[in-house]
């Protein structure tokens, strides 16, 4: 579903992304670890074209990252097929970003509503289940205030189901919620891994990793430095910088 191939990104003068080669297959859930600083969001950012890339080939879903192959010729996309493409992918931040002013159920509906063009009826149909499948059937409801951070990132997690896509991207998606409430969300990711999507985790769960995971990268200072079954990652490590960090996080 996800191939990089050698991608390079910058911000001005830092080089952040230094050739990262990846691939991640269908009902794969690929976990990501790696230090502060070394690209870990700035990857993710660049598969949902929040970012574009400098060099190197993106691939997701056998479509050419925010370009079109044509007889052999390479074409830039527009903003119009740009938002198709990235229509399909659901991404989960650390910070939960949910609409303030609208209940659980309008933020969940709101992407149905207006980009899939769904009635209210069968968007808010959608949505009910969708926050029953994350255990939040008694908070249809509740404005964001009002909820537990765990409940918010539920939530947000049952937004970015609702426009139904092939590929789910979570970025540090427990790291900002109090250590009871890291369970709740982690456990809604699992059942998601379980019934077969396919996702990209960049987190310091080591646990879930574990469980989970199909794959676990280390990245560091932009690259790829190691990649296996997180089991061996985990266990033995590899690479200097691999070990130092886990014994870290550990
Ligand atoms: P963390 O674990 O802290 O979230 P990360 O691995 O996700 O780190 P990134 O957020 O991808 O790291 O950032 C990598 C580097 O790119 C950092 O040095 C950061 O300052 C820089 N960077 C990221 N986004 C931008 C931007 N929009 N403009 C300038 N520099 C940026
Ligand atoms: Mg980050």
């Amino acid at each position: 579903v996800v191939q990089a191939l050698g991608i390079h990104k910058s911000f001005g003068p830092v080089h952040v992304l230094r050739g990262v080669s990846l691939t991640v297959h269908a009902g794969e859930v690929l976990c990501v670890m790696g230090p502060s600083g070394s690209g870990k969001s700035t990857f993710l950012r660049c598969v949902n074209q929040l970012e574009r890339i400098d060099d190197g080939e993106l691939w997701v879903r056998d479509e050419l990252v925010g370009h079109r192959v044509r007889q052999g010729r390479l074409y830039e996309l527009n903003e119009r097929e740009i938002a198709r493409q990235r229509r399909g992918i659901g991404m989960v931040f650390q910070r939960f970003n949910l609409f303030p002013h609208m209940t659980a159920l309008g933020n969940v509906i709101e992407g149905p509503l207006r980009a899939l063009r769904h009635n209210r009826t069968d968007a808010t149909a959608a949505a009910r289940r969708l926050l029953d499948r994350v255990g939040l059937s008694d908070k249809y409801d509740a404005y964001p205030a009002q909820l537990s951070g765990g409940q918010q990132q539920r939530v947000a997690i049952a937004r970015a189901l609702a426009m139904q896509p092939y590929l789910m991207l979570f970025d540090e998606p427990t790291s900002a919620l109090d250590p009871e409430l890291v369970g709740e969300v982690l456990d809604v990711m699992k059942t998601l891994a379980a019934d077969g999507m396919t996702m990209v985790v960049v987190t310091h769960e080591t646990g879930f990793a574990r469980e989970v995971g199909d794959t676990l990268v280390f990245m560091d200072d932009g690259v790829v430095v190691e990649s296996g079954p997180p089991a061996d990652v985990l266990g033995a490590p590899q690479h200097p910088r691999t070990r130092e960090f886990l014994s870290r996080v550990l």
